[in-house]
């Protein structure tokens, strides 16, 4: 007998060689091997004509076994068919596969499933499954694989697993919602969706596992959701509240947009009534988010109440904090930081004024959220950069005043419905117009040969007094990539090409007050040029910057691409972004064909969502909620919506289920490892 949590080696069949594959594919755990789900089931129903197949490829085909050849002995026994139908033949080989050999009866005609590859014998089908012709309606599912195994080993390894498993111990959902919803128990639709006996079972296996999964995951955010939806202790009601940001727009060095006003006016309207506001505010890179936040503050701060900013970097936190300082000490609000890096001795400080509500401000990291950090009268909570905050993290914050206001800030555009679910009922505030005056960046992509051609623009640039990035994929050069290193380039740039020029180097394992001072200097012209890992990505503002290089830019995805673009272009001097690489898979020319024509954020991420798929878009990383492991929340928006309805039906009847206790146990489970969501 065997247990979930075993390892796979425990399975007869399983070797520890064989193990190592699939830990390649992140299964370790007799669990894990049985919750690696097929992604779809092979299609027998339309072979192709052997004739017709065009080079390398997944094929089924319909065809006789015409001839056995002899195998060819040796360390892996080669076993060869001849597969015939009317338009021609290809050989199916199989490796070790005397079993299959004596198996497939010669005259007979079968469906087969697999790879084709083409060598200097021909095309041969390599290691194929097949089924007899009057099994063609067969489900046979298909896995996710890695060289070194094959459908049919997974399926015979999760037949045994399923074998030895005595019983499931796994919840099910009660037995109400499983007859309402025409659910099978989790046990069933596990076994079904790995050995459905028809395309109907199968459909009703993944419906009932997907179902599960995105109703534990609804029920958890609808729990977070009501726990935020209670009456604000921060009702603001300033009449004369436009007038008196007129005083802190005339402060402004610039005009504010009308994007930008219509956005405070959002707010401010929310934050007049009962409930709390709740809203996002998308706004592409440099369209000027951090001065909506600094207005609210200024006007919080009329009402009597007190502002956080919690951002997800120290280097974000001290550029917010420096500009927020400017943007609000010409009216008296004083504004402090808190960050992880600090001393002991400097947060204990800080901690003093923002408990004594002296600082109307607090600009911070996830030290922000940390328990000895307590207010005087929070009532306005602003998270920059949200995607990178788990939706409990916010919620953390949140209750450290009486039920605030939230904003959230975003420069990622997120679909609609997909916002509605991670984010709840939001409003939303659009900044859709840039400020003046701004030129559009001029994108040009090139191979390594154009490299000094380019450090020859940058200093240009640099006795004119202009500033410049270059941004590298890896902080070290390593032994396995040619990836180029931050260190390692910054170094040779140094004893070369920029030997006469100011060159300063940033990456994430640099000590925070080495970041801090690089950063100061960049900020303030002491460096000109910038040499740094993806740690600039988010948020950096530094107006004198006109030149962002990127090397292998093959390396980054289109929205990281888009993100670094967004360092430059924010004065008013023509700017430029320049992506060196020597890849030549069309899916890198898209990506740097897509930088080349637009620099629409929202266009961008639609064909970032196009290029990559939604799973990788939307995984764990980009909006902190737990990762699904079989329900596809661009894809499965039926089901999302009927889940959604139901948690928040539960949810309104007992709202901590607390009456609901198989319940609160999933929903605890699922976001375990995100700790601060406190379900337990
Ligand atoms: P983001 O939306 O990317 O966070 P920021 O708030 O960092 O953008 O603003 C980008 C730059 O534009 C900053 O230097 C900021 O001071 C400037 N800025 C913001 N609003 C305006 C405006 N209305 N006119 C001119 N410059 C502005
Ligand atoms: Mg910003």
């Amino acid at each position: 007998m065997i247990n979930l949590t075993d390892n796979i080696t425990k399975l007869p069949g399983i070797s520890d060689k064989r193990a190592a594959l699939y830990k390649k594919m992140g299964v370790e755990t007799v669990g894990e091997l049985i919750t690696h789900y097929p992604r779809g089931y092979i299609d027998f129903t339309s072979p192709i004509a052997i004739g017709n197949i065009s080079g390398e490829e997944n094929a089924v085909i319909r065809a006789f076994v015409s001839k056995k050849m002899r195998p060819y002995l040796g360390k892996i026994t080669v076993y060869k068919l001849m597969l015939t139908d009317e338009s021609g033949s290809i050989t199916g080989t199989f490796f070790n596969g005397e079993y299959n050999y004596t198996r497939l009866i010669l005259g007979r005609e079968y469906i087969f499933y697999g790879r084709v590859s083409v060598n200097q014998f021909g095309q041969e089908i390599i290691n194929p499954i097949y089924i007899p012709v009057d099994e063609v309606n067969k489900l046979i599912p298909k896995y996710r694989l890695t060289a070194g195994l094959s459908q049919a080993i997974v399926s015979a390894n999760i037949k045994t697993a399923f074998d030895l498993l005595k019983e499931f111990p796994f919840s099910d959902l009660p037995e109400e919602i499983r007859e309402e919803y025409s659910l099978l128990s989790h046990g069933e639709a596990m076994v079904k969706i790995h050995f459905p006996a028809s395309s109907e079972e199968s459909n009703v296996a993944k419906r009932s596992l997907v179902f599960k999964e995105l109703l534990i995951l609804q029920l958890g955010l609808a729990m977070i959701r009501s726990r935020n939806r209670k009456l604000t202790g921060a009702q603001m009601g300033l009449k004369s509240e436009q007038k008196q940001l007129e005083g802190f727009y005339s402060t402004l060095p610039f005009k504010p947009t009308n994007a930008q006003i219509r956005a405070v006016n959002d707010c401010i309207r929310d934050m007049g009534k009962q409930i709390p506001m709740n809203r996002l505010l998308q706004g592409d890179v440099g369209s000027g988010k951090t001065m909506v936040a600094a207005a609210l503050a200024y006007y919080a701060d009329l009402n009597g109440f007190q502002t956080a900013l919690m951002v997800p970097t120290e280097i974000l936190a001290n550029q917010h904090y420096k500009s927020l300082v400017d943007f609000l000490e010409p009216h008296g609000i004083k504004t402090v930081l808190i960050t992880g890096g600090m001393s002991a001795a400097e947060k204990r400080e800080r901690r003093a004024l923002i408990k004594s509500g002296e600082a109307g401000v607090v600009v911070g990291t996830h030290a922000l959220i940390q328990k000895g950090v307590e207010f005087a009268s929070l009532g306005l909570v602003v998270t920059d950069e949200q995607h990178r905050f788990g939706v409990g993290q916010r919620s953390e914050l949140i209750s450290k005043g009486a039920n605030p206001h939230t904003l959230v800030m975003s420069a990622t555009p997120i679909p609609r419905t997909l916002g509605l679910i991670i984010y709840g009922d939001l409003d939303i505030s659009l900044l859709d117009e840039m400020p003046k005056g701004r030129l559009p960046i001029k994108t040009y992509g090139v191979n390594s040969s154009y490299r000094e051609r380019i450090y020859k623009f940058i200093i240009n640039h640099v006795n004119e007094g202009r500033q410049a990035y270059i941004v590298c994929p890896l902080i070290e050069e390593s032994m396995v990539s040619e990836k180029t290193g931050a260190v390692k380039y910054y170094n040779e740039l140094r004893e070369s090409w920029f030997r006469q020029i100011p060159t300063g180097l940033l990456h994430g394992r640099m000590k925070q007050t080495e970041k801090d001072t690089v950063m100061e200097k960049f900020k303030g012209g002491e460096i000109m040029v910038l040499v740094s890992t993806t740690v600039i990505e988010v948020g950096v503002d530094v107006p004198n910057s006109v030149v962002m290089l990127i090397e292998n830019a093959e390396q980054f995805g289109l929205s990281q691409l888009h993100q670094l673009r967004g360092r430059v272009g924010r004065g008013s001097e023509q700017s430029y972004c320049i992506l060196i690489t020597d890849s030549d898979s069309p899916y890198t020319k898209a990506r740097i064909d897509t930088m080349s024509e637009t620099s629409d954020g929202f266009e961008i991420a639609g064909k970032d969502l196009e290029l990559r798929g939604p799973g990788d878009f939307f995984g764990k990383k980009q909006h902190g909620l737990p990762l699904m492991k079989i329900g596809d929340m661009t894809s499965d928006t039926l089901i999302l919506e009927e889940t959604q309805s139901l948690a928040r039906n539960i949810i309104k009847d007992d709202p901590e289920l607390s009456e609901n206790v198989e319940l609160r146990q999933l929903v605890a489970e699922l976001f375990k490892e995100t700790s601060e969501y406190g379900f337990n």
